[in-house]
């Protein structure tokens, strides 16, 4: 007889609202979303509450909402501390993350350990965080993302994803391209080591990173399409991990490279998290046997790097973190769990997909 799955919880956004300027509805949203809400803490950066602060909060303050406003500068545990502290005392029925990767992220955590429900509105299509219950901090004890809450409402405002920095969209496509490995190393996983795996979710997942590869050279000739498509694609990849119950389908030897060259650069800036992820894509999905060029060829289309020098990184970093890469994470069978990376192995690889 065959084992029946583990049980896992899927705990899913419950609405998403994406279109132009819907930043103006967010009030009528979180009040759809709660009726009986009274307060909401919104977390955000100074420039992004400089461009839409008014508006997101005349549209919170017209659904009889009250507001605090909390600016953050990092994504840090000693981040979510200082704002846990100073928010607990308020008890806010809602805690809003608006903004860019970090104040999603810091939202996120913040309002998993005040047991609080989360809106997740970001204001770049930068990484599949916007949908999952997943969060990137410095300053844990685990070198990769680690699980809170799944957002229970998105708001995407096309408008406002627009006036975001283009790198900031080319890194999005960076951490779609990257499911295509990450699914790859889930079934390795199944066929290796009989670890369970999500049919349904690993199509999702792989699907966010398909349109991206096939259709590439058009999203990038129409710039709103390609927004549309990407934050669509990435609210589907997060949905995805919160199918499996875990980072899986989103989440491969990719990402493990990605977080070792974090370690390797020992905190100095080494690129977004989606161009550290996408070129990890193109040396993986070589490993795989997948078409590695068609990756790269996505990325350049996309304006993403696909050398290690382009985010200020050396050749030495990338061979030490390719590496270090499987050691994060030893749990996480990946194919760099069965092609064991040397120094010398390493530097073929980066060298023959062109990566250094
Ligand atoms: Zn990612």
């Amino acid at each position: 007889m065959v084992a029946s799955p583990p049980s896992h919880l899927m705990e899913l956004p419950r609405k998403i609202l994406i279109g132009d300027r819907v930043i103006a509805e967010v009030g009528p949203f979180v009040r759809s979303l709660d009726v009986s809400a009274r307060s909401v803490a919104v977390i955000t950066g100074r420039v992004v509450k400089e461009r839409a602060g008014v508006s997101c909060n005349s549209s919170l303050e017209d659904a009889m909402l009250r507001t605090k406003w909390h600016v953050v500068s990092d994504a840090s545990m000693d981040t979510v501390n200082r704002l846990h502290d100073k928010i607990k005392d308020d008890r806010p029925d809602f805690v809003i993350g608006f903004g860019g990767g970090r104040s999603v992220d810091v939202a996120k955590m913040t309002a998993y350990r005040l047991s609080k429900p989360f809106l997740s509105v970001p204001t770049s299509a930068s990484h599949d965080g916007i949908s999952s219950p997943f969060v990137s901090v410095r300053g844990i004890d685990k070198p990769h993302s680690i699980k809170a809450n799944t957002p229970i409402g998105v708001l995407a405002d096309t408008h406002l994803l627009s006036q975001a920095p283009p790198r900031l969209l080319a890194g999005g496509c960076g951490d779609l391209v990257a499911k295509i490995t990450a699914v790859k190393d889930w079934e390795l996983a199944r066929d290796e080591k009989g670890e369970y795996f999500g049919t349904y979710a690993a199509n999702l997942a792989y699907m966010s990173a398909q349109i991206i590869l096939e259709e590439s050279e058009k999203l990038k000739k129409n710039e709103r399409l390609g927004i549309r498509t990407v934050v669509e694609a990435l609210i589907s990849a997060g949905v995805a991990a919160c199918i499996a119950g875990s980072s899986r389908p989103c989440s491969g030897a990719e990402h493990l490279f990605s977080h070792a060259l974090e370690y390797v650069a020992g905190g100095a800036e080494c690129g977004l998290h989606g161009e550290r992820v996408g070129i990890g894509t193109i040396m993986m999905a070589r490993l795989h046997g997948l078409d590695w060029e068609n990756v790269r060829h996505t990325l350049e289309d996309m304006g993403a790097p696909t050398k290690a020098k382009q985010i200020g990184l050396t050749e030495d970093n990338v061979v030490q973190a390719l590496v270090k890469a499987q050691s994060l994470r030893p749990d996480r069978y990946t194919i760099l769990s069965k092609v064991k990376m040397d120094k010398k192995k390493a530097r073929e690889l980066a060298a023959a997909t062109k990566v250094i």
